[in-house]
């Protein structure tokens, strides 16, 4: 399925052949075996991506909504009948279950899918003057060419989350996606080729992050910098776009909280603060970071996540497992430090701690529960991205949304409860971008995601998804009064 090579830079509607100085091999984060070997580009193939996207600006975004609308609608129905095979190939670079891998990418095609539906509704503003001798409208315009920055967590989610809305406002995109993941981008821009998508409207380059980065920075073509990762990175674009007073859009980091009351249904609350941590095997920006339990029900929670837990099957995430490996060692030292850490200040442990002993050489660990965390703890305070539960007591509900807001994070919080008022009491209060009540699957495309604080400044999904990629030009028009 996956040849030996693949071209992975493509601009102007031209997959360039490989340098074989210039290679990058991508593996198989379940088996450390070699993958494939994609293109190592750089500064001059970003610069001439980005000639490309500005030479086809003018077509693109001087064509109706309408017709782009039917390039948007055609790939997303192209991605939804090869989803199974797409799947695949997600799973293979990125190590998530197979059944994971086949949602996220039908998930991606409903981005597309809902993007093309928005690109015929480009509306603008009438503004009634407040002299008669003037009339003033307000015009949403593509702002013109985009770099568009994603991770390895959701290698076509990310993707289309942005080139859906981009591509909808009728912007042209150059396309840096993770050098884990380069695949589904790959395949992505495939099926844009295949849908009629005009050359030069998405480029993609894979390669040096720092040169291809420091080129969409530097260079005054690009408008707009939309990415997906970090926080620490996040904040760099950031920093260096503003040498250029480029817009920057940024999905960050998070540090979710789940808080789980003592009213909350059990069954629920444990089901589904299972499915958040452990969904990509805890290496989701929205996943639970850290779970507050009242103290009334502490102790009934923590033995039912357990024997929960204990069910969850480990291994390639091609065989039928609920957790695949993490994506690298790095990521396997991240999680092994914060647990020491925790164990060393008092945590307990309730399963798990360890890397995981199969038959497989990739980087496994096992799902892991903590009880009687503290606040000093590394884990109470960072993004883990693993598969790393800590859970502490609480008892009144002001402390425990204090607790929750005292990080910069402020991506996305989780309350059980069955209480509407304090329903609505936790919406209004907890500081984060997306509250999810009885609720941990918030993505979805017709609604707005994006963290405040540190977690970023931007939406995606939505009609708000669109905003990024829009300038609103004003337009003054003196008339003669009759
Ligand atoms: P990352 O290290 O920040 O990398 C993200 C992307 O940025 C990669 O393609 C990376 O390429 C690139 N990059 C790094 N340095 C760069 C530079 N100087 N110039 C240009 N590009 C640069 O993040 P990650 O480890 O891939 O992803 C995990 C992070 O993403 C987590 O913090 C997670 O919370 C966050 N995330 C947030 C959301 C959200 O919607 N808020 C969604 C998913 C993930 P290289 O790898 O080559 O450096």
């Amino acid at each position: 399925m996956i040849e030996k090579q693949t071209k992975s830079i493509y601009i102007d509607g031209n997959w360039r052949t490989l340098d074989p100085a210039k290679l990058d091999t991508i593996y198989n984060p379940a088996t450390l075996e070699p993958l494939t070997e994609v293109a190592y580009g750089g500064a001059a193939e970003t610069k001439e991506a980005i000639a490309a996207a500005a030479k086809a600006f003018p077509v693109w975004s001087g064509m109706t909504g309408r017709k782009r609308s039917r390039i948007l609608y055609k790939a997303s129905e192209m991605m939804m009948e090869d989803a199974e095979r797409l799947g695949e190939i997600l799973t293979l670079e990125q190590g998530k279950p197979l059944k994971e891998a086949i949602g996220e990418v039908k998930g991606a095609a409903s981005f597309l899918l809902w993007y093309a539906e928005e690109a015929s509704r480009g509306y603008g503003e009438w503004i009634p003057s407040s002299v008669r001798s003037k009339r003033m409208l307000v015009i949403p315009q593509p702002v013109g060419v985009v770099g568009a920055i994603t991770p390895w967590n959701f290698p076509s989610s990310m993707i289309t989350r942005k080139l859906g809305p981009a591509l909808a406002a009728g912007c042209t995109v150059v396309l840096k996606p993770s050098p884990e993941t380069p695949l589904s981008a790959i395949e992505i821009v495939r099926i844009f080729e295949k849908a009629g998508m005009p050359s030069g409207v998405v480029n993609l380059v894979t390669g040096n992050a720092e040169e291809i980065g420091q080129e969409l920075l530097t260079n005054k073509t690009v408008r707009l910098i939309t990415f997906t990762g970090s926080t620490k990175v996040g904040k760099y674009l950031m920093r260096e776009a503003a040498e250029h007073v480029k817009k920057v859009a940024l999905e960050l980091g998070g540090h979710a909280p789940i808080i789980a009351f003592e009213d909350a249904d059990l069954e629920k609350a444990t089901t589904l603060a299972l499915l958040s941590k452990f969904r990509n095997n805890g290496q989701t920006c929205i996943c639970a970071n850290r779970l507050y339990i009242h103290e009334a029900i502490i102790d009934d929670f923590t033995t039912m996540l357990k024997q929960k837990v204990e069910q969850l099957k480990i291994g390639s995430g091609l065989e039928d497992v609920d957790l695949g490996p993490l994506i690298n060692q790095a990521a396997i030292e991240k999680v092994q430090n914060q647990l020491e850490d925790a164990l060393a200040k008092g945590a307990e442990m309730v399963t798990g701690g360890d890397k995981w002993q199969g038959d497989l050489k990739g980087h496994f660990y096992q799902p892991t529960i903590l009880t009687n965390v503290t606040d000093d703890m590394v884990i109470m305070q960072e993004e883990t991205f693993g598969p790393l539960f800590p859970i502490q007591a609480f008892t009144d509900e002001t402390d425990v949304f204090q607790k929750a807001n005292n990080t910069d994070y402020g991506l996305a919080a989780y309350v059980f409860t069955e209480n509407t008022s304090r329903t609505f009491r936790a919406a209004e209060k907890l500081d984060f971008g997306i509250v999810g009540i009885n609720d941990v699957f918030p993505a979805v495309p017709e609604a707005p995601f994006g963290g405040i604080k540190q977690s970023g400044n931007g939406k995606e999904g939505g009609h708000h998804g669109m905003e990024a990629f829009l300038e609103q030009k004003f337009v003054s028009i003196g008339v003669n009064r009759d």
